[in-house]
């Protein structure tokens, strides 16, 4: 936990900006090739201020998206979101302004190009780089662009962030003034830990724990408090990239539309992450809306690890710790593979045992257990509890495979679906997390038919359910 490498707050940055609704969001996540930014039709709905480490022909930068500097309840062109974002402006090397080509270049438009203009000369000898995306360009052949050389901008490029279409040119364009950089880590082969858990459980308290010191490093980049910017913290040589959820706390009431933006903000969080560290208040106890959050970890498969957090702060008794493993494990008995850990982010207590709990979890959510293994454990679990059979009619279980991993995906292979009741499927996974050991991981279990004819032919090997079909598999599973 000694030394936090902050990674990319050092790569020079490449802010998209422009009017609401003109499809930032969906460019940002196009240019990063991931979909982490929410889109999201209505205008100015939240989204979130985003920074990602991007290269392109050899040349890294930092890319944001302004998208996300207004709140649920904020006009985006109120003065206060308009300075946010000449802000993050302020320290650009490259400015990509996006525009919607469907509609031609508006008032706004030009008024956002006037307001960029003033930014570029505010600074002294180093004016920004400016180039137009226009975007929506969807049919290749029209080309909508010509009508935006009217802002003023040399560097126009027509784009189809849905489609991808211009992508490349106008990478092109945004990285021809930036240096030759790598990205300064592989950031993608270092294990994403999301902090999940409802305001003021903690969370910053416990990334600035785990830090050893305040995020200094951090706030490098412009107005930083509240955004989702990962740390990266080694422990033991190891490496891991905390994504920090605490900014949920937005300006404004706790409205409907916030609770879900919360939500919206933790499936983000959790669509970069491997594992979630799931914060719990000690001093409340567990209660719904924590379940509330932590089953969308569950729900997207990713290995999870339980924190009890202000530990200091509750009164206790020998009784406790149990009562209060006992209670979360009422509530929530979907995330019994959880390890719990009772901590508190302020004196430091537990804290060290946190890193090793992820990585076992880690560890085991990539776990795959080869089919002979598999069968002969199966063999002992039918033994000791057959299936019964439904309606009369019996159910035969003739074999199963690790079809999958990150999360552990089993299928297993029985002449009617239907006989396999969901009591018996989770008889089986409660075997696998017996026999072998799968602590902090989620498993997922698809029965599937197949007729014993088929069965007495070579079996396929494992290598045989290629990345495709799993991934139709475990979108048969989701729904
Ligand atoms: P932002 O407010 O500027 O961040 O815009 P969003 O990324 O949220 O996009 C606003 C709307 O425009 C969404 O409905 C997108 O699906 C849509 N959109 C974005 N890019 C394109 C595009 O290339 N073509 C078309 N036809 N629609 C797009
Ligand atoms: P977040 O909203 O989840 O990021 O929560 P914060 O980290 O901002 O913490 C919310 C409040 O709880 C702050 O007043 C913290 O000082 C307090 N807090 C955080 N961790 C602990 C802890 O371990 N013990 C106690 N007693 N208070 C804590």
């Amino acid at each position: 936990m000694s030394e936090i490498k902050k990674h990319s707050s050092e790569l020079p940055l490449v802010v998209i900006v422009g009017r609401p609704n003109v499809g930032k969001s969906t460019l940002f996540n196009r240019l990063i090739r991931k979909r982490v930014a929410i889109v999201d039709d209505q205008p100015g709905v939240t989204r979130d201020r985003l920074y990602r480490p991007t290269t392109w022909n050899g040349k890294s930068f930092l890319l944001t998206d302004t998208g996300g500097f207004f709140g649920p309840d904020e006009d985006p062109l109120s003065p206060g979101v308009q300075e946010q974002i000449e802000e993050a402006a302020k320290y650009a090397e490259v400015l990509c302004m996006v525009v919607d080509g469907s509609e031609g270049p508006t008032g706004l438009d030009q008024d956002t190009a006037d307001r960029i203009r003033r930014l570029s000369k505010g600074r002294k000898g180093k004016e920004i780089k400016v180039v137009v995306a226009v975007n929506k360009c969807d049919n290749p052949s029209v080309d909508y662009s010509t009508a935006f050389y009217e802002l003023g901008f040399k560097d126009v490029v027509p784009v189809s962030a849905i489609h991808g279409y211009g992508t490349g040119n106008l990478l092109d364009l945004l990285v021809a003034p930036l240096p030759l950089s790598e990205l300064p880590d592989e950031e993608d082969d270092i294990p994403g830990i999301a902090l999940l858990g409802r305001p003021n459980v903690g969370k910053s308290t416990l990334l600035n724990a785990l830090c050893g010191e305040k995020r200094s490093l951090v706030s490098t980049i412009p107005g930083t408090t509240r955004d989702p910017v990962d740390t990266l913290i080694e422990w033991e040589g190891k490496l891991f990239r905390i994504i920090d959820t605490a900014g949920i706390r937005r300006r404004g009431k706790m409205s409907q539309g916030l609770d879900r933006y919360s939500l919206m903000r933790g499936k983000a969080a959790l669509a970069r992450a491997n594992a979630a560290l799931l914060l719990i208040d000690g001093s409340e106890g567990p209660t719904e809306s924590d379940a509330k959050v932590f089953s969308i970890a569950h729900d997207m498969g990713r290995a999870a690890v339980l924190l009890v957090n202000k530990w200091d702060a509750v009164e206790k008794d020998t009784q406790t710790a149990g009562a209060t493993v006992k209670k979360i494990r009422e509530m929530m008995p979907w995330l019994n593979y959880a390890e719990v850990q009772l901590i508190s982010a302020l004196s430091g207590q537990r804290l060290q045992r946190i890193f090793p709990c992820i990585e076992q979890a880690l560890e085991n959510h990539k776990r795959r257990i080869p089919t002979a293994e598999l069968n002969r454990a199966l063999e002992t679990f039918i033994a000791k509890k057959p299936p019964p059979s439904r309606h009369g009619r019996i159910a035969n279980i003739y074999y199963w495979t690790q079809a999958n991993s990150t999360p552990p995906t089993f299928i297993l292979f029985v002449n009617d679906p239907e006989r396999i009741h969901f009591s018996y499927q989770r008889y089986l996974i409660n075997q696998l997390y017996e026999t072998f050991d799968f602590q902090g991981t989620p498993l997922r279990l698809i029965v599937r038919a197949r007729r014993s004819r088929d069965v007495e032919r070579p079996r396929r090997k494992q290598s045989d359910f290629d990345a495709a079909e799993s991934e139709t598999l475990m979108e048969d599973w989701d729904e």
